[in-house]
Formats: C-alpha cells, structure tokens, sequence
C-alpha cells in the first residue's frame, strides 16, 4: 500500500507568509519514504502527525520558490543522522542544487555533501530509488521546474509542481492513476506560471486519472473554497476530484480511499 500525505496544502506567497494552509508538502510513504516539496512548516507538520524526519529515504524539491523548499536543509540533515552519515537521497531541480541566476541554489554547499546520492533531474530523466521516478517538464518562473512521476507497484502517481497550462505537462502525465495538482488560483482567476480550476480540469478531462487531487491553494483559492473548485471539476469531467486538506492521507491499494491522519506527537 502507498499512502499519500498532505502535511500543506498552501502554496503562493501570501498563503505561505499568513500560512493561511500549511505549506508542508507532501509526505509519501510507499516503497521508500519520501518527502515532496518541503516548504516552511514541513518539521513542525511532521512532529505534529508523528512522522520521523531520520526516517526518510529521500527528498525531492521541485523548484526554487520558498513554499517549495525551505525545510529542505533540515530533512537532509535528518536523513544523515545530523550529518554523521553519508545517507539519504535527494533529487532535486537544477535551481535547487545550482542557481539559475535568480532562484536559487536552495541547498547550501555543505548540506549537499551530505546525502549518499545528490541528483539534479531533468524533465525526462528517471532515477530508480526502489521505486522507479521520472521528472517532468514544468512552466513556471523558475526555468528548471520538474514535476515527479512515481511508479509505484499499484499504479504511477503524477506530481506536476507549479506550472502553466502547456499540452506537454497533459502529454507527459498519460497514465497516471493519482494526479496531484497545485491549483493557485481558483475559477476565473488565472495568472502566468500556475493552474487555475479550468486548467486543472483542462488536465484532468484529457489524462482521466481515477483520481485528482488538487492542493497547493494561493489565498485567493482558499477565500473561494477549493472545495468548490474540485466539485466544478468533477462535475465538469466526471473524474473523481478532490481539493486536499491539511493531514490528508490518501491510500492507494486496488482501491483509492482517503482518511484523516490523526497526530500522535511523540516526544
Ligand atoms: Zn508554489
Ligand atoms: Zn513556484
């Protein structure tokens, strides 16, 4: 079984400055455990639902925006046992790891020395960690954006990151079974470089996924209800859409179902 947890569900600056939602990112606990996307909260959200940083296997980081990445650091120093070991992996974008002149490097020269495998992915490339991944192509501000496929036992899972509408992030994300969405931006509200509700479900009509979950909601989405914005598309696609909520955990085994994480906050 892989369950899916959503330790945020905010993203954008001003969902993240007020942290309106959380904007921890997603803890995947499958054939290996990684985390998604650690923005700021991701420790305090961990501790809170009694999931152990040193635990983890790996830790992607998409992109370098803050609500993607500042927590970053930190997991990796848990990874290696507070650097004493050469352990953990990171994949991460270019930005992350490099800079790209104006984003970025997100990860000090220091805590990049520390994990046992460090990998800058480009779209198309796919690193097999016990469980097979692939970046994606991404549309966004910062250039080197990737969005994560995870080939899981029952089925792949598609993460896009933060991106534009482009027939290419539909093309690439044929087949999943999860499609995990950031919607920013709610009906009628589109802007450069995110998914409005009528993108996402732009999305989600064309790959047809058993199910889509929408998170990562900017203030504006969370004023108008992503509730909302996920019923408009399921009734729109007739695809299963859910908007995801802090503490959310999604298993999927032959079936897909949903339930509450509840804390257990220990020590
Ligand atoms: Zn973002
Ligand atoms: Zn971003």
């Amino acid at each position: 079984m892989t369950n899916i947890t959503f330790l945020g569900t905010g993203g954008g600056r001003f969902a993240t400055i007020y942290q309106t939602r959380s904007t921890g990112g997603i803890f995947l606990d499958g054939t290996r455990r990684m985390h998604i996307d650690p923005g700021p909260g991701t420790l305090l959200r961990m501790k809170q639902l009694g999931i152990k940083p040193t635990d983890l296997d790996a830790v992607f980081i998409s992109h370098s925006h803050p609500d993607h990445y500042t927590d970053a650091e930190v997991l990796i120093e848990a990874m290696s046992r507070g650097g004493l070991e050469k352990r953990g992996i990171v994949l991460a974008a270019e930005s992350v790891i490099k800079g790209d002149g104006k984003f970025g490097p997100a990860i000090s020269g220091y805590h990049c020395s520390l994990p046992e495998v460090l990998k800058i992915l480009l779209p198309g490339d796919e690193y097999d960690l016990g469980v097979r991944v692939k970046a994606t192509r991404s549309f966004h501000a910062d250039f080197t954006t990737i969005g994560l496929q995870i080939f899981e036992r029952e089925g792949m899972i598609a993460y896009v990151s933060d991106t534009e509408l482009r027939e290419e992030v539909i093309e690439q994300n044929m087949g999943a079974r999860i499609i995990i969405l950031p919607v920013t931006r709610p009906l009628g509200e589109r802007i450069k470089g995110h998914l409005c509700t009528e993108d996402a479900a732009k999305i989600v009509e064309a790959i047809r996924p058993e199910l889509a979950i929408f998170t990562h909601f900017g203030l504006k989405c969370i004023r108008e209800g992503p509730n909302l914005q996920a019923e408009w598309t399921w009734k729109k696609t007739g695809i299963k859409t859910i908007a995801a909520v802090d503490s959310m955990t999604i298993s999927m085994r032959e079936e897909i179902t949903a339930s509450r994480r509840v804390g257990v906050q220990k020590r």
